[in-house]
């Protein structure tokens, strides 16, 4: 099989089971654990904040921040395509007690004009706006990225506001990678960010939340009401610290996603739009996408039917240039056979 459902489908290298095999543990919950910290440290460095904090997922680290940042009946301003408000089950208003400003076209449209109009004045009738959260790559985008001058607009307008600003950085270091640039170059530019470990950089399990000393502090207290204090986490940590030494090698799932992109769009029935294959992701338009993709998988190639004229293909280190080569043919059999 051939599968580009997701890059979280990745699986640990043996460099990764190795060093967990030999990590040396302790109890997290009492900050005992050396690898958790030295993973909490290296992060936190990465990406240019004064402390981080190793969470069970994406989605915990998103909720947590949310509850870190806010108060109940507050309003978050958020894509309403964003992976926060469309895939994360309702978790701010579960938890949190927010209540999403859900805005169309926050992240691909004009973002500041955006946030300007979602915020609210002080008026008895209205939730205080607290928060705006962005995503960069942005997943139902295409894996596109936001320009570091956009969210540059975007924080100082959030300062002036009064506004903190929550980075879903899932895929960010695909983003730094594409731009080949520092990744502070986006991350200086929130209050707090999440990155997953366990996607294109290949950790099995876990992500990062990171900012300041005193927001991370809260973040923690939280992340332990959520069942989230993991003790012995060090053998977890471990193989993040490895995917931490991998990133440069997203520049091939880039390349691979750009080749699947062109070879898709040579094929008539199917849609891509080029400009939107920034970095790991393809997104293809197709007449009817439960029967191509039941099609694809008959043929040994997995992808996702994200709605009924769209599919998703990634790429990921599960999935060499051979193999993208090889899905370009079955698609295109696929394609002329209807
Ligand atoms: C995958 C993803 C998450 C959540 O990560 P999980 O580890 O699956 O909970 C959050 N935001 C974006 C943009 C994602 O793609």
């Amino acid at each position: 099989m051939i599968d580009l459902r997701s890059d979280t489908i990745t699986k640990p290298t043996q460099e990764m089971r190795e060093a967990m095999a030999q990590a040396i543990v302790g109890d997290d919950v009492y900050g005992e654990d050396p690898t958790v910290n030295e993973l909490e440290k290296t992060a936190a460095e990465l990406v240019g904040k004064e402390s981080a904090l190793f969470v069970a997922s994406g989605t915990m680290g998103n909720q947590v921040a949310i509850l870190s940042h806010t108060e109940r009946g507050d309003e978050v301003i958020v894509d309403t395509a964003a992976h926060i408000a469309k895939y994360e089950v309702g978790a701010p208003a579960m938890f949190a007690g927010v209540q999403l400003r859900l805005v169309d076209d926050l992240l691909l449209g004009n973002t500041i004009d955006k946030i300007k109009k979602a915020y609210r004045e002080e008026n008895i009738h209205f939730p205080v706006t607290r928060l705006v959260c962005l995503e960069n790559t942005f997943n139902s985008g295409g894996g596109t990225i936001m320009p570091a001058e956009k969210m540059r607009e975007a924080y100082q307008l959030a300062k002036d506001l009064n506004l903190k600003l929550h980075l879903d950085g899932a895929r960010i270091f695909n983003a730094a990678v594409a731009c080949q640039c520092d990744v502070k170059e986006f991350t200086k530019y929130c209050d707090s960010v999440m990155f997953c470990l366990s996607k294109g950089l290949g950790a099995p399990v876990g992500s990062i939340l990171a900012g300041d000393k005193e927001f991370i502090k809260k973040a923690r207290k939280y992340r332990k009401a959520m069942g989230g204090g993991m003790r012995q986490a060090g053998i977890l940590a471990a193989a993040g610290l490895i995917a931490l030494k991998s990133i440069d090698r997203l520049a091939e799932d880039h390349s691979n996603a750009r080749l699947l992109a062109e070879g898709l769009s040579q094929i008539k029935g199917i849609k891509v739009d080029l400009e939107r294959v920034q970095t790991n992701m393809v997104y293809v338009e197709v007449d009817n996408a439960a029967a191509f993709v039941a099609e694809l998988e008959k043929n040994g190639v997995k992808a996702n039917a994200i709605a009924a004229n769209a599919v998703r293909f990634v790429t990921s280190r599960e999935v060499t240039r051979e193999d993208v080569e090889k899905v370009i043919q079955i698609a295109s059999r696929i394609a002329g056979n209807k």
